[in-house]
């Protein structure tokens, strides 16, 4: 964020979260991609690692965002910071390497460091971000273990700077109308969740999602996750048993990971759920059924919009805006404003900690592994 002086800093706290929206709107007008003008009460980002993710969701969401923009980019490929640089209107020096990352912490303009790099590499970045002085958006998986994720907890704590994970979903009005049927027992008590992301892998062998040393797993690490989240947010607890079964159907493609996983989990409150995830079919889908009755997400977790519909006939309906870009904002009004943390680090950390729990119950042949989470990570 460009430097601005107190008095100004201190008024446009002062004028709260509807006129800080009106007032960065007014004075964010965009003439055309590269060309965007009034960036001064927003937040700087730079991503770090652009692949897909970052190409083809995360920069087109930066130029929807009110509260923050695309300040800088770290990247390992040269022939992209060109590209990049006009498409984007980038500074020269807002352009990093891997090798030369750390000095970003001279740079001014850049507030949130967001890592969108294979999931082994997350915790090596995100830490030195948080050293560099930024605040850190890390991707989902948080990291490869539990114990990953605690250096990077640690780290941002060290620092004292905000740390998030990019589930996006938490800022996507679908999802949110979900946690407030069950949090508010629209339908009474829940008895019954099932949560399926999963798709079809068919591309190329060597992918590094493919790849154990640099994804950590498979299904259960990139899609298992969604199903992960998806049963905690659509029962409003947090696990306190897991029992897990893997199943291999084309050992000669996914030679070093999981393909598919299906795990059962049990509530405090006495519900159960059902996870299931795959690199080998296609499912995106949440289910919650209560007392009287249930909500269901179809599809529940893609880049959306989601549809949505109650057992008593209604039908979901939001309007569609990028989530990322609601993702996003939601944190940089977390840093600007003190709003929740709606996906704090440790959200990230229990995750992983259910991960890993499915994985020793898969290793025991299906053993129940207890779990005390307590709260943990339910904002
Ligand atoms: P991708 O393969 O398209 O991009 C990976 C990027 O990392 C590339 O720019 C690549 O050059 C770079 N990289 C650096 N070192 C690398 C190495 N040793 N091997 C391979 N690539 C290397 O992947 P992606 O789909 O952009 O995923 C990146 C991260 O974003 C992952 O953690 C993934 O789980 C996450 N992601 C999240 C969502 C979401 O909806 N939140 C969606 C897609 C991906």
């Amino acid at each position: 964020m460009k430097k601005i002086s107190r008095r100004a800093f201190n008024t446009t706290m002062s004028l709260g979260m509807g006129m800080m929206v009106n007032s960065t709107k007014s004075c964010s007008s965009q003439s055309k991609l590269g060309e965007k003008v009034g960036n001064e009460n927003k937040l700087g980002i730079a991503l770090v690692g652009l692949g897909r993710y970052s190409e083809f969701q995360l920069a087109p969401s930066l130029l929807e965002t009110e509260h923050c923009y695309l300040a800088g980019i770290v990247t390992g490929t040269p022939e992209k910071e060109k590209l990049w640089a006009e498409k984007y209107g980038l500074k020269q020096e807002s352009i990093y390497n891997y090798e030369n990352f750390d000095s970003i912490k001279d740079n001014d303009e850049i507030d949130v460091v967001y890592v969108v790099l294979p999931n082994s590499m997350h915790a090596d970045f995100c830490i030195r971000a948080a050293q560099a002085g930024k605040h850190v958006i890390c991707e989902k998986p948080m990291a490869v273990s539990v114990e990953e994720c605690d250096a990077i907890i640690e780290a941002c704590k060290q620092a004292n700077v905000k740390l998030s994970v990019g589930y996006r979903l938490h800022s996507e009005p679908y999802t949110q109308e979900v946690m407030r049927i069950v949090k508010e027992k629209t339908f009474g008590e829940v008895r019954f969740v099932s949560a399926d992301a999963a798709y079809n892998s068919r591309g190329n062998p060597g992918q590094w999602r493919l790849d154990k040393a640099l994804s950590g797993g498979g299904a259960l690490m990139n899609m298992g996750v969604y199903s992960i989240q998806s049963a905690i947010y659509g029962s409003g607890q947090n696990p306190v048993s897991v029992s897990a079964q893997e199943f291999s159907t084309r050992p000669d493609y996914f030679k070093d990971t999981d393909e598919t996983i299906s795990a059962q989990f049990e509530f405090p409150n006495g519900a159960v759920g059902n996870i299931f995830t795959s690199h080998n079919v296609g499912i995106n889908r949440l289910f919650s059924s209560f007392d009287k009755g249930w909500v269901e997400l179809n599809p529940a977790n893609n880049y959306g919009p989601l549809k949505g519909r109650l057992s008593n006939g209604e039908v979901l309906e939001f309007p569609h805006k990028r989530q990322q870009a609601l993702q996003m904002d939601d944190f940089s009004k977390h840093i600007l404003q003190g709003t929740t943390n709606l996906v704090p680090g440790e959200m990230g950390k229990r995750d992983m900690i259910i991960v890993e729990a499915i994985y020793q119950s898969i290793k025991e042949g299906g053993k129940k592994i207890e779990l005390d989470l307590g709260m943990m990570g339910i904002v």
